[in-house]
């Protein structure tokens, strides 16, 4: 289902959009991003030549805040960011290049049966696949 762009609810919810916000903003844009600090940095400094490293780090510290970046990191794999924080959704990872894809689950959700929840408030499950991309099992 489409969903607004990071940028567009951005502007929706009033956030003050300055120059770096926007090529931040800007950088975390489409399905399936799944981006490091780094290549968040990449990105924006493209369009952006006199942004830092650190207002990077900053702007998306805000963003994961506020809920509109999700944070995601499975095993030993660098911190991601991705732009559809809040929709909640289940991934696909490459166990050797890291790579990150976004999957809608065909089946019934999982379901932790009471004597296994330990007094816990439930918040919330992710399912993670796990496997070798089509590049990575062809070398
Ligand atoms: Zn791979
Ligand atoms: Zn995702």
């Amino acid at each position: 289902m489409p969903h607004p762009l990071l940028y567009d609810r951005l502007l929706a919810r009033g956030w003050r959009m300055t120059a770096q916000r926007r090529a931040v903003a800007q950088a975390l844009v489409g399905d399936h991003v799944h981006l490091t600090a780094d290549e968040v940095f990449r990105e924006a400094q493209a369009a952006l030549p006199e942004i830092s490293l650190a207002t990077v780090y900053n702007t998306l510290n805000d963003l994961v805040g506020m809920g509109e970046v999700r944070e995601v990191s499975y095993d030993r794999g660098p911190m991601r960011y991705e732009p559809n924080g809040p929709r909640p959704h289940d991934h696909l990872v490459c166990v050797e290049c890291g790579e990150i894809w976004d999957i809608e689950l065909a089946g019934p959700v999982a379901e932790l049966p009471e004597p296994q929840r330990r007094g816990y408030e439930l918040l919330g499950v992710e399912v993670v696949f796990r496997g070798r991309c089509p590049r990575c099992a062809a070398r």
